[in-house]
């Protein structure tokens, strides 16, 4: 099912546009961000079926992907912080 590709993730921060590290931090972020969503979709459909076991499993699993988004979202955090001193806020 597409997803609205256009929808990103609140910025917490300024993103340097030569910086790896935001890069990578913002990709894993977005990656996690899917994984949640699709962990989320499959749990609730789940509950169309009275299959308990793979409503368990699949509850869990969506249970593990927040908590790795959450930690995504805290490295993206984390590392906008190293910038917040050296970025000039009027550039872009
Ligand atoms: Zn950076």
């Amino acid at each position: 099912m597409p997803e609205a590709k256009s929808s990103k993730p609140t910025s917490p921060g300024k993103r340097s546009p030569n910086c790896l590290e935001c890069d990578l931090v913002w990709k894993e972020y977005a990656l996690a961000t899917r994984n949640h969503l699709d962990a989320i979709l499959a749990k609730e459909g789940s509950k169309q079926t009275d299959d308990i076991e793979k409503m368990k499993i699949l509850e869990d699993a969506a249970f593990e992907a927040a908590r790795r988004r959450a930690l995504a979202r805290k490295a993206v955090w984390d590392h906008a912080a190293t910038h917040a001193g050296d970025i000039p806020e009027a550039q872009e």
